[in-house]
């Protein structure tokens, strides 16, 4: 058996976890998207993100979130204003309301066109995804929880033929949060990161692998 390669790691700060579930939080029923800006290391194995930035233009309904074309000129200004101290953009994220953290077949799409115009060439673009549920009752007290979680997501929006290798469930490890909202009832954060890219045999075809978010202070 051929070892698995190692899972990219996605080193995100506290305090950037916590841009990532407000933003998440705000929009709520709607997507949120935005940019992660940062760093690279040479392999390509760890990314480290320095700060996720919402894009206020974004046009968003509750299961699609894009950027207009006459927009983009805004992103290039964000993107310009970190390049002096080496800050580059490494990817995007964006909430899933009421639905898992996993990407479907047009995040992918759509994160690779956005990537092959604003990331430096060569560069696999990550995408944090923030699944938000609905509020959830709880038998007991709910108490606030915040933790690393194994996470087996069943990609269901993919069609026979269009995962690779038909892989049908992915393992992300990511964040797990409980934000209690009331004596009994909670809303549930999950974020999972995901690299996307296209076969290096042949460019029609678009990969992805499921990433480690590790959380750091
Ligand atoms: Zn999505």
């Amino acid at each position: 058996m051929s070892r698995k390669p190692q899972m990219i790691k996605v080193e995100v700060p506290k305090v950037v976890q916590d841009e990532l579930l407000a933003a998440a939080a705000a929009e709520y029923n709607r997507e949120c998207m935005g940019l992660l800006f940062g760093w690279v290391s040479k392999k390509g194995t760890k990314y480290e993100i320095d700060c996720a930035i919402p894009i206020q233009t974004a046009r968003r309904t509750k299961d699609t979130v894009y950027v207009q074309n006459k927009d983009r000129k805004r992103l290039d200004r964000m993107v310009k204003v970190f390049a002096p101290r080496d800050i580059s953009l490494v990817g995007f994220y964006h909430s899933h309301p009421n639905y898992k953290p996993s990407p479907s077949p047009d995040d992918i799409g759509a994160t690779l066109e956005d990537a092959a115009y604003m990331l430096p060439k060569g560069r696999k673009p990550i995408e944090i995804i923030i699944g938000v549920s609905a509020k959830k009752r709880s038998a007991g007290r709910v108490r606030f929880v915040e933790k690393e979680v194994k996470m087996n997501l069943k990609l269901s929006e993919f069609k026979k033929g269009e995962l690779p290798d038909g892989e049908r469930f992915v393992t992300a490890i990511g964040r797990l949060i409980r934000v209690p909202v009331s004596e009994n009832r909670y809303q549930e954060y999950r974020m999972a990161a995901w690299a996307f890219y296209l076969d290096p045999r042949d460019q029609d075809i678009e990969c992805f692998e499921a990433c480690q978010i590790k959380v750091t202070s």
